[in-house]
């Protein structure tokens, strides 16, 4: 069925093109994608409800609950996204930072010094490299294979007002020197997952999805490499799919890491394994 239109029917107010949308998205959605559209905040939505809107700002909300309708991600029709207390800008070219990922910025701060040098693999929009900068003041290099998203890297490192060395390398090939912390969340569904053609899923790049036919095979090279670009105690920290855990923990102690570590994420599933590298 053709979602219908808010311009065609309604008398063009803010309060009844937000009804309007409400009755075609779920209600906190709703509430997103017209504040952020519109460029009001949450109160003004209930405080100018007679507002009248111009027939643009009518359009451009058609447009935007027209494809949330049809099941591209908010984020990508919004053009950014919330990670922790910041607002990372994205584009379909990277992957839409998840609430889990927040878990392994926690991890790589508690075992980081705050002078410590962390490099961040496949940094995509630059959600972890850029609350570790702004919440740790450690000094990160971010790394991607993709130069797209080296670009909106640096959008969101001026957002956010910070300097990011980046560079486009395939893991490590194009990184030099030694870090405290290597930090990755890497493209971890299998291919013949059919996760990934469901839902926002649908939407990602599925360079930064999907890996190869077990969904390990990238860990194989981040952890296999890792003891060359580590200072000796330095950490590895991995996110991870959510039956990954153990074969993960195998590759940790197959290439020598110690006091090898794991924990969950918000909805109870492994996600996140961590090392350290003795130096040996
Ligand atoms: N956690 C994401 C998902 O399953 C995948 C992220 C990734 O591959 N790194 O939706």
């Amino acid at each position: 069925m053709k979602t219908p239109l808010c311009s065609s029917s309604l008398d063009h107010k803010l309060g009844t093109c937000f009804d309007w949308v409400t009755t075609q998205l779920d209600s906190n959605e709703a509430v997103l994608l017209v504040s952020q559209v519109l460029g009001v905040t949450f109160t003004e939505l209930h405080t100018q409800r007679d507002r009248l809107l111009a027939i643009r700002e009518v359009e451009q909300l058609d447009s935007a609950v027209q494809r949330r309708v049809q099941g591209e991600p908010i984020a990508y029709i919004l053009g950014s996204t919330s990670f922790r207390n910041l607002t990372i800008k994205v584009s379909p070219e990277v992957l839409i930072p998840r609430p889990e990922t927040e878990l392994l910025v926690d991890t790589v701060r508690q075992l980081t010094p705050s002078t410590g040098r962390v490099l961040d693999l496949g940094t995509g929009s630059g959600a972890i490299a850029i609350s570790l900068t702004k919440e740790h003041s450690v000094q990160v290099v971010a790394v991607d294979i993709d130069p797209r998203a080296l670009q909106i890297l640096a959008k969101n490192c001026a957002l956010q007002e910070v300097s990011i060395e980046m560079v486009q390398s395939d893991w490590y090939s194009n990184v030099t020197g030694h870090f405290d912390t290597i930090v990755a969340n890497p493209p971890y569904i299998a291919g013949h997952d059919p996760h990934v053609d469901r839902g926002d899923l649908r939407y990602e790049p599925r360079l930064a999805l999907v890996s190869g036919p077990t969904g390990l095979e990238h860990f194989n090279e981040i952890v296999g490499s890792a003891p060359r670009y580590l200072r000796p105690s330095g950490w590895l920290v991995v996110e991870h799919g959510h039956d990954q855990r153990d074969a993960v923990i195998r590759l940790f102690n197959k290439h020598g890491f110690s006091r090898v570590q794991h924990r969950k994420d918000y909805s109870d599933t492994p996600r996140i394994v961590w090392g350290q590298w003795d130096g040996r």
